[in-house]
C-alpha cells in the first residue's frame, strides 16, 4: 500500500462525526441509535472500500456528505419499499412486477380474512378441526371435474411435493424435450433431485415416442411426468406423446401419471384466437393421476399450487409432512377462493384483470394512448409523443409464440437519453415500468388500468419540471 493511499484512508471521515451531524438532523427521534450506529458504520466502510479500489485519485467524500447518505438510508428505512408500480411494459403475467392482479372479489375475501380470526382449520358444524384445503376443495372439483383437490404455496412446492409424495427413491420418466427451466430457480431436473426421485430421461429433444417411454417402465419406475413447455416452443420436426396416451401406459403398467401443467388455463382460449392452450378440465378428462398448475399464472389469482387428481394419491400427498412446509397461507387461500368463485359464471373470467388485459382491442388500448397523448400535450418541449403499432406479450411463461396486438405511446426524450427517461420513470414514487429501446420509451397501456394513466401523466409531469429547472432528482 502507497503512503498516499494509507494518507488518505486516516483522513476518512470518521464514525463520530458523522454521527454527531446525524443527529445535529435530529432523526433519533425516529430510529433507535443503535440502527444509526450500524447504517454510519456501513456508510464509512463502504467509503473506505471504494478508496482501496480506486486508490490514491479516490473522491474522499466531506464528513457533512457522508452524514447525508446516513440520513437518506434512514429516510428509506421509513418508506415501504414493496409498494404499487405502474406496469406499462405490455407484459400481462410479469413475474418481476407480480405476475396476476387480483380481482376485485379476491380482494374483498383477502381484507376480510386478513382483519381477524377466522374458520381457516375449524369445521363450523362440527366445532372441531378443520382441513384449510376444505375452503376451495369442491370448488376446484366442480370447475374442473377432478376427484379431489389440493392447494400449496405455488406450483414448484406442488411439483416437489407430488413427486417426492409418489415416487421417492424410484424413477420418474420426463421426456428430453421436457427438461426445461423456469424463471431461472426452477428447473425440472433439479426440482426432481431435491425431491428424491431419480430423473430418467426418455426420447430425444424433438421427438419422444409413446414407445420410448414403454422400453423405459420397469420395477425401478414410480412415475411418469408430463411437463408442459410453458415458455418456449420447439419447432420443425417435433413430436410429444399426448396425454392420452401416456394415461393408457401408466395404466396398462400400474404407474401413476402427473401432468404439471405451469399456466393452467379454465377457459378455452381458442375461442379467442389464440393458440390451444390445454385447458385443466381437458387434462384432468384425459383420467391423469395428478394434474398441478400456477394459481397466479393463466387463473389470474394470487400465488398458489394447485394439485387436483385421484383420491388415493392425493391422500398420500396430503399426509406428506413436507406438505405442512409448504402449506398455502391464509391470505392467499381467501383470494384463491375469491378467484375461483368467478369462474362459476360463464361471463366471471372476463372481468379478471388477466383477461380484460389479454383480451382488450388494440382499439381499446388505442384510445387509452389518446387520452394519456392528449394530457402530455403540454409537455412538447421535453418529449416527442408519436403513436405506433407493438406488440404485447401474454408473459408468466404462458402462450409463449403468441402476441398481442397493440398501440404504444412513444417517447423521445428533447434532452435526456432514453435510458435515463427510463430509470427517472422507475424512481417516481409511484414507479412506471416502461419499454426502453434505443432512443425510445415505449409505454403499451395494455397493462395500465384506466385509472392509473394518471400516475404517467403526473410522473412525467414532475420529471419534465425538474428537468427544466435543471435540478437532480431527490433519489
Ligand atoms: C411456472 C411454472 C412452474 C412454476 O410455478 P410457480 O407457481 O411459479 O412456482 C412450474 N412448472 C411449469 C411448467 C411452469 O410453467
Amino acid at each position: 500500500m502507497t503512503e498516499d493511499l494509507n494518507q488518505l484512508l486516516r483522513n476518512l471521515p470518521k464514525i463520530d462525526e458523522i454521527l454527531r451531524l446525524v443527529e445535529k438532523e435530529n432523526p433519533s427521534r425516529r430510529i433507535p441509535r443503535e440502527y444509526m450506529v450500524r447504517i454510519g458504520r456501513d456508510v464509512v466502510r463502504e467509503i473506505r472500500e471504494r478508496v482501496r479500489e480506486a486508490g490514491a485519485a479516490a473522491l474522499v467524500p466531506s464528513p457533512g456528505e457522508a452524514a447525508r447518505r446516513v440520513l437518506e438510508r434512514i429516510d428509506l428505512l421509513g418508506r415501504p419499499s414493496l409498494r404499487k408500480v405502474v406496469n406499462a411494459t405490455g407484459i400481462i403475467l410479469h413475474t418481476n412486477l407480480g405476475r396476476a392482479p387480483l380481482c376485485g372479489e379476491a380482494l374483498a375475501r383477502l381484507i376480510e380474512v386478513a382483519r381477524g380470526y377466522s374458520n381457516l382449520e375449524y369445521n363450523l358444524e362440527e366445532g372441531e378441526r378443520g382441513l384449510r384445503y376444505d375452503h376451495v376443495r369442491s370448488l376446484l372439483c366442480a370447475l374442473t371435474g377432478a376427484e379431489d383437490a389440493l392447494v400449496v404455496n405455488n406450483n414448484a412446492a406442488a411439483v416437489l411435493l407430488v413427486l417426492n409424495s409418489l415416487a421417492e427413491g424410484k424413477e420418474a420418466l420426463v421426456s428430453r424435450g421436457e427438461l426445461i427451466e423456469i424463471g431461472g430457480e426452477f428447473r425440472i431436473p433439479e426440482v426432481m433431485e431435491k425431491s428424491g426421485v431419480i430423473l430418467r430421461e426418455v426420447g430425444t429433444t424433438n421427438r419422444t415416442h409413446g414407445s420410448d417411454y414403454e422400453r423405459a417402465v420397469g420395477e425401478r419406475t414410480g412415475m411418469i411426468l408430463k411437463v408442459h413447455t410453458s415458455n418456449f416452443r420447439i419447432l420443425g420436426f417435433t413430436g410429444e406423446v399426448p396425454l392420452p396416451e401416456l394415461v393408457r401406459i401408466g395404466r396398462e403398467r400400474a404407474v401413476p401419471v402427473m401432468n404439471d401443467l405451469g399456466s393452467g388455463c379454465f377457459i378455452n382460449l381458442g375461442e379467442y384466437g389464440f393458440a390451444d392452450e390445454p385447458t385443466v378440465r381437458e387434462a384432468v378428462a384425459t383420467g391423469v393421476d395428478v394434474v398441478t398448475f400456477s394459481g397466479d399464472k393463466l387463473l389470474g389469482g394470487p400465488q398458489a399450487g394447485i394439485v387436483l387428481g385421484k383420491r388415493s394419491y392425493l391422500e398420500r400427498i396430503a399426509r406428506n409432512p413436507l406438505n405442512r412446509a409448504l402449506r398455502i397461507d391464509k391470505l392467499t387461500l381467501a383470494a384463491l377462493e375469491g378467484t375461483l368463485r368467478l369462474y362459476l359464471d360463464p361471463e366471471g373470467p372476463a372481468s379478471l384483470p388477466v383477461y380484460r388485459a389479454l383480451l382488450e382491442s388494440p382499439d381499446h388500448v388505442e384510445k387509452k394512448a389518446r387520452a394519456l397523448m392528449r394530457k402530455l400535450k403540454p409537455l412538447e418541449s421535453s418529449f416527442e409523443i408519436t403513436l405506433k403499432k407493438g406488440v404485447s406479450l401474454p408473459g408468466g411463461g404462458s402462450l409463449p409464440t403468441e402476441e398481442v396486438e397493440t398501440v404504444l405511446v412513444v417517447l423521445r426524450p428533447r434532452t435526456l437519453t432514453a435510458s435515463r427517461l427510463g430509470k427517472k420513470l422507475r424512481m417516481l414514487d409511484v414507479p412506471v415500468i416502461a419499454r426502453v429501446s434505443q432512443e425510445e420509451v415505449l409505454l403499451d397501456l395494455r397493462t395500465v388500468d384506466g385509472g392509473e394513466i394518471v400516475f404517467i401523466e403526473k410522473g412525467l409531469k414532475e420529471i419534465a419540471s425538474r428537468e427544466n429547472a435543471g435540478e437532480e432528482p431527490r433519489r
